[in-house]
């Protein structure tokens, strides 16, 4: 089983030819309210890619809480541990226009509430073959969620970037960011020197690199480079979050760290050829046939 400990936003999605400067008002062309948020769509993956996973974060009691619960719950995510806390979800409002130039506001909402595991939390947690974590929650709950997990592996996904404070580093045991990420935390442009210093923090690292594959590394010196499927992408939203969610199902399941990769990179390329975020997300009989493909 896999824990998530993570947010739940609702996207508000606003299409326009051209987005509104103050002041002004434009006719938009289309409108989409879609389930998003980095732990939602990582517990999505996950479930998709053939896990029992809990989700545990919160939801407002506002319309959009039920909405994101059903949406969790449709993809086989358990969401008993899901809170309900007063006020508004979290949203990202999105303005698409005609060049696919975005702009976003996020207003944390029910995210912004989570202090860190319940003691429910915690014991669900405990008896996990894998926390996931990211940082669309207060860091005070990502540390101590990562301080519940004892000997279950810590997966940290650094998005959005920001300082990892020391005592969330000593208990992570996998970081997972993307080559942009991993600059701006090490410092190092290149990507290979960047996995050099990423493992002075924490003893595992992957760094995606879009259709360039990922790179994995250890303290132990192990070094992998697992290529992208080629495929012909039309939308890369989530690519991240299918990956990792996947990668862990897949370290979950006892494959090799290789193995494990390629899994992943199977399920992010079938997820960049179809348009949304989770429902661009493969299911495990779809990962399954591509591998056999
Ligand atoms: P996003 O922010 O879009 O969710 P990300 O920046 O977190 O993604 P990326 O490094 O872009 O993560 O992609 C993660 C993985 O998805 C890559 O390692 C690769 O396996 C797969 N992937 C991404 N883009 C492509 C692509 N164009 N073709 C095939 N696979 C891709």
């Amino acid at each position: 089983m896999i824990s998530v400990f993570g947010s739940a936003n609702m996207d508000l999605v606003a299409y326009a030819a051209t987005a509104p400067r103050r002041g002004e008002t434009v006719t938009g062309t289309a409108f989409a309210t879609v389930p998003g948020g980095k732990g939602a769509n990582q517990a999505t993956a996950a479930a998709k890619a053939g896990a029992s996973v809990a989700f545990l974060g919160a939801v407002g009691d506002d319309a959009f809480g039920p909405v994101m619960r059903g949406a969790l719950e449709s993809a086989g995510v358990d969401v008993s541990r899901l809170r309900v806390v007063p006020g508004s979800s979290g949203i990202a409002h999105i303005v698409v226009d005609g060049e696919g130039g975005n702009s976003i506001i996020v207003i944390p909402g029910a995210n912004g509430a989570v202090k860190g595991p319940t003691p429910d939390d915690a014991a669900v947690i405990a008896r996990s073959d894998a926390l996931l974590l990211q940082l669309e929650l207060p860091m005070p709950a990502v540390v101590a969620a990562a301080r519940a997990a004892g000997d279950v592996p810590v997966v940290l996904t650094p998005a959005p970037v920001q300082d990892l404070p020391a005592e969330l580093l000593e208990v992570v045991d996998v970081i997972v960011p993307n080559e942009h990420e991993a600059a701006a935390i090490t410092g190092q442009a290149d990507p290979a020197q960047a996995l050099d210093a990423l493992l002075e923090l924490v003893p595992e690292a992957v760094v995606t690199l879009g259709s360039q594959g990922a790179l994995y590394g250890s303290r132990g010196g192990e070094r992998l480079h697992v290529p992208a499927v080629p495929v012909r992408a039309v939308d890369t939203t989530a690519a991240g979050d299918t990956f990792v969610g996947a990668l862990c199902v897949a370290r979950a399941e006892g494959r090799t760290w290789e193995a494990a990769l390629r899994f992943a990179a199977t399920a992010a390329a079938l997820s960049v050829q179809r348009e949304g975020a989770t429902t661009s997300m493969p299911t495990r009989a779809e990962i399954d046939a591509a591998m056999a493909g």
